[in-house]
Parts: C-alpha cells; sequence; structure tokens
C-alpha cells in the first residue's frame, strides 16, 4: 500500500482541549500555504501511483470553495490510483457546494468531528457546531452519494454521563455510519480546558467506560479492530498503513512520513514552512527502533503482529527477545499468542501504554 498524509493547519476556531497542531484560519496564510505546499510536493517528487490519500488537520473544511479546489487540483496527478481517498472535515464548514466539490474530484471517504451530539457538551469543550448540523452534514454527504463516512466521538467530557455517550452511538448507529473512531478525552498542558482546571477521568474510571462503550458499539454490531476504532463498513485502509508500520509519505505543516527506514518530521513553524523550509528533522531508524516502533503500532491493532514477519523482517527471534515481557502479560491475560500471532487482549487494550513501556525497556 502506498499512501499519502496531507496536512491542512487551519481552523476557524480553537477547541479548548486540543492541542494538535494548528492556526487561526487567514485567507492570505492560507493561499501562501497551498503554494509552499505545492513547493514541497515538487521537491519531494512525489509518486503518481498513491493507493490512499488523508487529508487531515486542524480543519481542511475551513479553506474556502476555491482553496479546497486548488488544494484538490494539487492532489490531482498522485491521486489517479487512489482507492481510499479521505478528507476531515467539520460541520460547521461544509456546505453543499464543497461535498459536491470532493465527490467532483472522487474523494470518497469523510471523517467527521462530531465528538458529541449534546449541544451543551460542545459547547463546553467550544465547538461551533451543533447536534443538528451535524446530522444535516451526514444526511448531505449521503445524498450526494458520498456513503463511507467516519464519526469521531469522545468520552470523559465535562459533565458528560456514559448515557450520553450511549445516546451518541444509538444516533451513528441510526444514521447509517459505518465507522466511528472513539477517544477518551486527554488534556495536554497547553490546552483551555486543562487551564480552567477541568480534571478527565482518572485511570480506573477510563478502563471502566471504556469497556462499557465497548460492548455497547459491539451490541450494535460494531467491529473494534484498533485501540479507538470500531467499524461496521470496512477499517480505514490509510490509518492501518500506520498501524501495519508500513511506509508513508506526509506533506505539510508537521506532517510526518516514515521512508525507506527514516523518520522525516517537517517544521511546525508556519512562517518557516511558508519560506519552503519544510523539513526539520530527518532521523534514521535502526533496528531497533524499528522493531519497538513495529510492536507499538501492531499491538494496537485488534489482529496483532505476525511473529514470522517481525522475525524475519528484522532479523530477530521475537519470542526469545522479548520473553520476559510477553511472559508476564500473557499471565495477566493482557497478550495472547495464537497461531503465529501476538495481540492485545481487551484487557491489554486499556492498559497498552504500560505494556509499551515495558517492552521499551
Ligand atoms: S477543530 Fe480540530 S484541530 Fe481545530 S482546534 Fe478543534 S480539535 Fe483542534
Amino acid at each position: 500500500m502506498s499512501s499519502l498524509y496531507v496536512h491542512i493547519p487551519f481552523c476557524h476556531h480553537i477547541c479548548s482541549y486540543c492541542d494538535f497542531c494548528k492556526v487561526f484560519y487567514n485567507e492570505g496564510w492560507v493561499n501562501q500555504y497551498l503554494e509552499a505546499l505545492s513547493f514541497e510536493m515538487k521537491d519531494k517528487e512525489l509518486s503518481d501511483d498513491y493507493q490512499t490519500i488523508y487529508i487531515g488537520g486542524g480543519t481542511p473544511s475551513s479553506l474556502s470553495l476555491q482553496q479546497l479546489k486548488k488544494l484538490l487540483d494539487l492532489l490531482q496527478p498522485f491521486s489517479k490510483k487512489v482507492l481510499e481517498y479521505s478528507i476531515e472535515i467539520n460541520p460547521e464548514s461544509m456546505n453543499e457546494e464543497k461535498l459536491n466539490l470532493l465527490k467532483k474530484y472522487h474523494v470518497n471517504r469523510l471523517s467527521i468531528g462530531v465528538q458529541t451530539f449534546h449541544d451543551h457538551l460542545l459547547k463546553k469543550i467550544g465547538r461551533y457546531h451543533t447536534s443538528y448540523d451535524a446530522i444535516h452534514l451526514i444526511k448531505l454527504a449521503k445524498s450526494i452519494g458520498i456513503n463511507d463516512i467516519n464519526v469521531d466521538l469522545i468520552y470523559g467530557l465535562p459533565n458528560q454521563t456514559l448515557q450520553d455517550v450511549y445516546e451518541d452511538i444509538d444516533m451513528v448507529n441510526q444514521m447509517g455510519i459505518g465507522h466511528v473512531s472513539i477517544y477518551s478525552l486527554i488534556l495536554e498542558d497547553n490546552t483551555i480546558l486543562k487551564h480552567e482546571g477541568y480534571i478527565p477521568l482518572n485511570d480506573e474510571e477510563d478502563a471502566y467506560w471504556y469497556q462499557c462503550i465497548d460492548c455497547y458499539l459491539k451490541e450494535k454490531g460494531f467491529i473494534h479492530y484498533e485501540v479507538s476504532n470500531y467499524y461496521k463498513r470496512k477499517p480505514s485502509l490509510h490509518n492501518l498503513v500506520y498501524w501495519h508500520y508500513q511506509d508513508y509519505q506526509g506533506i505539510g505543516l508537521s506532517a510526518h512520513s516514515l521512508i525507506q527506514h527514516h523518520r522525516l518530521e517537517n517544521t511546525k513553524n508556519l512562517t518557516k514552512y511558508l519560506e519552503h523550509h519544510y523539513l526539520e528533522h530527518d532521523c534514521p531508524l535502526n533496528n531497533e527502533d524499528e522493531v519497538f516502533e513495529k510492536i507499538m503500532m501492531g499491538l494496537r491493532l485488534t489482529d496483532g503482529i505476525n511473529i514470522n514477519d517481525i522475525d524475519s523482517l528484522y532479523h530477530i527471534d521475537f519470542l526469545k527477545k522479548y520473553k520476559d515481557v510477553i511472559d508476564k502479560y500473557v499471565k495477566l491475560n493482557m497478550l495472547e499468542i495464537d497461531n503465529q500471532y501476538i495481540r492485545t487482549t481487551f484487557e491489554g487494550m486499556k492498559y497498552l501504554n504500560t505494556i509499551l513501556v515495558d517492552f521499551l525497556d
């Protein structure tokens, strides 16, 4: 699989829990940014056979119709063989014209930042859309013929109850949404909610909510395939590239790439990026780095990692090298080995970070 990630860092509003690489929308900056993106594309001599393209943000839908068209024009030479062409959109900055434009350029998957269908919670976290806007957008997308839709949801919001989350899932289910990403609210230091003193769920509460939500999603027919991701229609091909630890190209502010044993990191500084100084770090990865990163990504998947693949790719005896940590977590029913696959059990998914720290040690 050959994949391209494109980062659009602009947002019309800043949400109170957000720690992503983003900047306030400014028409002039966006125009300059698209020029700089075009420079990076030419400089990197992108391939013309990507099978997945993912436009993420920020808020890609914050671009005006003309800017969005320019972006899609820039990407057109690289999207001829694309199977899954995704874009992240927010309900308040999307409309019928933009949806029709996406359809015309063969964008076939939408990832919608809904977060919750409860208006009082949306307001609390600084989102500018309402539940009505989200429902209207989903209906509109479907009527235009874009049916492959992911909805992002968050749990652990201030004053949110488990019942609120169940109702969000009910709405997703009733609307025939085929993919859900559901994340626990994690507050980094430089977020508004953290400054306001909000304390998110503790580990124990989080594990309980995670389990209840997982049961509810499964009851509704969703299939769990990654720590925070569920599908009915199909999993995200693009995200599977990251979790399978395959190479991908990333362009735009703060974008990362994984190419031929190198992790390339673009600058997070918009001024530098607009001046075409896009690359910040080029880190060669040694065998040890790659084994750990492969484990870190692969254990996120319910399918797990093929042990034969790891052994032959990295010339190691995986079971021997990590015997102590594997034995420890198999005994705790957090890892399991079955038919040459090692995978995280549902219990292990709740404590994946702790397991990974042990692998790192
Ligand atoms: S729209 Fe997304 S990227 Fe922008 S501030 Fe909100 S959470 Fe962050």
